[in-house]
C-alpha cells in the first residue's frame, strides 16, 4: 500500500480564507471577490472544453439553435466575468481587453474599493486549433479607499506595484489557477468532477536560471540590434557552457509565462520597428504576469524599467516586455546596456 500523503488538502476558497485569517486587518472582501471570479472561471473553463464541439453540434454558423448570434469565445468569456463580478459589491470599476472604455459598476449595485483588470481569454487566436489559452487578472484598490465616489483616472491608472493580487488561469491539459497576493505564488488545479480548485504548489519559485527562450522570432528583423545580438549569442553553440538555449513558443503569453515559471529561462515581446511600445497590454496582461514572476523570484523589465514601476497613462497601453529567471534577465540587461563581453569582444556595441 502506498504511504498516506499527509499534506493538507486545500480548496482555493479555504486556502484564501485561512490566509486572510492570518491578517487581522483583512475584511474577507478579497476572499469573496476571488470566489466570484472563480465561479466565472468555472463557467469559462466548461465552455472552453466544449469549444471544439461547436462544429458537430451545429453552432458555428452565425446563429445557434436558439436563433441567437454565436459570440466569439473571448467575447463570451468577457460577458461571463462582467456578469459574475458587477454585483459583487466590492468593485468600483473594471478594465477589460474587450472593452474600449472603463467598465462602470451599474448604479443599482453597491460599489466597493477594488478595481479588477482582466484579459478574459488570452491567446484567443489559439482557440480554433485546440492550443492552451488563459484568463489573466489583476486586483488593486482605489487610492482613497474611504471615498465612495466614482473612481478617478488616478485611481485607475496606478503602477503595478500597487496590485493587491494578480493571477491567471490556464485552460491546458488541466485547468489551473496561479495567483499571488504578494506573499509567494500558489498553484491550484481544477477538478471538474467536484468543481473545486485544489492546492498543487505552495510558494512556487522560478529556477534562478533556465536554458529556454520564448519569443516570436519571426520578428527578429524588426527588433533593436541589441536584442538581436542577445538572441544570436544564446543560440551560438559552445559560446559558453550552457549555449545554445532551446526555443519554446506557443504565442499564448500566459502559457509561455507559465512554462517559464516552471522551467526557467526568458520570455520576451520586445519593441518592433513599427511597434515601439511592443504588443502586450500593461494593465491586464503584463502587470499581473510581472507580479507573479517577481513573487516567484524572477524579474520583469521593459528593457529599462522594472515593469511594476511603470505609471500607466491609458487603459490599453502596451509595453515591451522581458521576464523570467533572474540570471537570464541579468544576462539580457548586459546586452541592452552594451556591456556584455560578447559585444565588447566583437566590437558590436552601438
Ligand atoms: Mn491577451
Ligand atoms: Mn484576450
Amino acid at each position: 500500500m502506498p504511504p498516506i500523503n499527509i499534506s493538507k488538502l486545500y480548496t482555493v476558497d479555504r486556502y484564501i480564507t485561512e490566509q486572510e485569517d492570518l491578517h487581522p486587518e483583512a475584511t474577507g472582501e478579497f476572499t469573496s471577490l476571488l470566489r466570484d471570479l472563480m465561479f466565472a472561471i468555472r463557467i469559462i473553463s466548461r465552455d472552453v472544453r466544449r469549444a471544439g464541439l461547436n462544429d458537430i453540434l451545429g453552432l458555428t454558423e452565425s446563429t445557434n439553435i436558439h436563433g441567437e448570434m454565436v459570440r466569439r469565445l473571448d467575447v463570451y468569456a468577457n460577458e461571463v466575468i462582467y456578469r459574475a463580478m458587477n454585483h459583487s459589491g466590492h468593485l468600483c470599476a473594471m478594465i477589460s481587453e474587450e472593452n474600449d472604455e472603463l467598465i462602470q459598476i451599474p448604479s443599482k449595485y453597491k460599489r466597493g474599493k477594488y478595481i479588477l483588470a482582466f484579459d478574459p481569454l488570452d491567446g484567443s487566436s489559439n482557440i480554433d486549433v485546440n492550443i492552451t489559452i488563459g484568463t489573466i487578472f489583476s486586483l488593486y484598490q482605489k487610492i482613497d479607499i474611504n471615498n465612495t465616489n466614482e473612481p478617478t483616472l488616478e485611481d485607475i491608472l496606478q503602477p503595478g506595484y500597487r496590485q493587491k493580487a494578480a493571477g491567471y488561469v490556464l485552460y491546458g491539459s488541466s485547468t489551473i489557477l496561479v495567483y499571488t497576493t504578494g506573499n509567494g505564488v500558489n498553484v491550484f488545479t481544477y477538478d471538474p468532477t467536484i468543481g473545486e480548485f485544489l492546492l498543487t504548489y505552495e510558494n512556487l519559485k522560478i529556477p534562478k536560471k533556465g536554458r529556454y527562450y520564448s519569443c516570436n522570432e519571426g520578428n527578429y528583423f524588426k527588433w533593436d540590434d541589441r536584442v538581436r545580438q542577445y538572441i544570436n549569442y544564446i543560440k551560438t553553440p559552445g559560446i559558453d557552457s550552457d549555449k545554445p538555449y532551446t526555443m519554446r513558443y506557443i504565442a499564448t503569453a500566459v502559457g509561455d509565462i507559465h512554462r517559464t515559471l516552471h522551467y526557467g529561462g526568458i520570455y520576451m515581446y520586445p519593441a518592433e520597428k513599427n511597434l515601439p511600445n511592443g504588443k502586450l497590454r500593461l494593465l491586464y496582461e503584463v502587470n499581473p504576469l510581472a507580479m507573479i514572476i517577481e513573487n516567484a523570484g524572477g524579474k520583469a523589465t521593459d528593457g529599462k524599467n522594472r515593469i511594476l514601476d511603470i505609471v500607466p497613462n491609458n487603459l490599453h497601453q502596451t509595453t515591451p516586455i522581458f521576464m523570467g529567471s533572474p540570471e537570464n534577465i541579468d544576462e539580457l540587461m548586459l546586452f541592452l546596456e552594451n556591456k556584455h563581453p560578447y559585444q565588447l569582444m566583437n566590437k558590436i556595441t552601438d
